[in-house]
């Protein structure tokens, strides 16, 4: 495919991105690691007046400590993310998810603003994200808002973003003390996008499932959160998990080149269920 020409420009802050973006009226779009938006422009199923290049932006980049939450900065790389410190120690899901981006150069150069707004249903960030119930800071570069995560993701590669807004940084909660984490996915080869991954927050209590967050990726229009396996999962012990889960309801997977719908609807309970047994094995652990 050849591409339409299109206008390249380069902002130093968000706020000169915002600001690109209001010039061009809708006909522009920011580009950060370029993993996402370029082979769409390739394949021709974006076409964009201009590009805003976001790369380089300083002010939007690694992770910190933010009253008691992690806040971390649109243009961290999938690679900084997963090697982070700060990351690994306190919000370990996180880095986890990030590790099953892509390749290492996929991972070298894309961004987890880039990942949550190009808002892909199987991508492994936007889940995270959904069972951290994270919060995603949004700026237009005049004034700033926070959006949660289940008001951003709305459906297929569709996000709130208004059409100046820039994602700047997202909050998420630390691992809090009785709480374990699992992330589990299948993919055809590894590197690739997930045909099912699960994501799994655990509070045991007693030997027992107090509080859980149980979400699916790669079976919805985006994130999915099993309500109703957490509600059957309260009371449970470690070994009782899979008697206590029936079916998973309200999913129609797709069937696509990947796998069949009948087998993603397979794959979502044995993926939750195992991303919940690992949340409880490490929540023991670190009892
Ligand atoms: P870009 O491509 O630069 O931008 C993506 C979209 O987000 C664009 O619409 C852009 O305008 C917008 N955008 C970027 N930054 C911001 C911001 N701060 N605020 C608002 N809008 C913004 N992804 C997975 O999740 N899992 C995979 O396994 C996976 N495998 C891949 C394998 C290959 C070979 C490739 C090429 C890609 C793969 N991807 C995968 C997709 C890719 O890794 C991510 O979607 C990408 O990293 C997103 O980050 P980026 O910075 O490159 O986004």
């Amino acid at each position: 495919m050849y591409l339409k020409p299109f206008r390249y420009e380069r902002a130093a802050t968000l706020a000169e991105a915002a600001e690109a973006l209001r010039s061009h009226e809708g006909g522009a779009r920011l580009i950060a690691g370029g993993q996402s938006l370029m082979p769409m422009m390739n394949l021709g199923l974006v076409e964009v007046d201009a590009v805003v290049d976001i790369s380089r932006v300083e002010e939007a980049r690694g992770a910190a400590e933010d009253d008691g939450y992690l806040r971390i900065g649109a243009l961290t790389r999938h690679r900084e993310l997963e090697r982070d410190d700060l990351v690994r120690e306190q919000q370990p899901l996180l880095a986890a998810a990030a590790r099953n981006v892509g390749s290492a150069r996929v991972r070298n150069r894309g961004t987890l603003g880039g990942s949550l707004a190009h808002s892909d249903p199987a991508a492994e960030l936007p889940l995270a994200m959904t069972a951290l119930g994270a919060t995603y800071e949004v700026t237009n570069g005049r004034e700033t808002r926070s959006v949660p995560v289940e008001e951003f993701h709305v459906t297929y590669f569709t996000t709130s973003l208004g059409e100046d807004e820039v994602l700047s940084s997202v909050r998420v909660p630390k691992l809090g003390p009785g709480w374990g984490w699992g992330f589990v996915e299948v993919s055809r080869r590894r590197g690739d996008f997930a045909i099912v991954a699960a994501a799994a927050l655990v509070r045991l209590g007693g030997g027992e499932i107090v509080e859980s967050r149980v979400v699916l990726g790669g079976v919805s229009e985006r994130p999915l959160r099993l309500g109703g396996m957490e509600s059957s999962l309260t009371g449970a012990r470690a070994d009782d998990i899979s008697q206590r889960v029936g079916e998973i309801d309200g999913i129609e997977p797709m069937t696509d080149t990947s796998a069949t719908g009948e087998y993603r609807r397979h794959l979502s309970r044995v993926l939750a269920i195992r991303a919940v047994a690992h949340a409880c094995a490490r929540a023991e652990e670190a009892a």
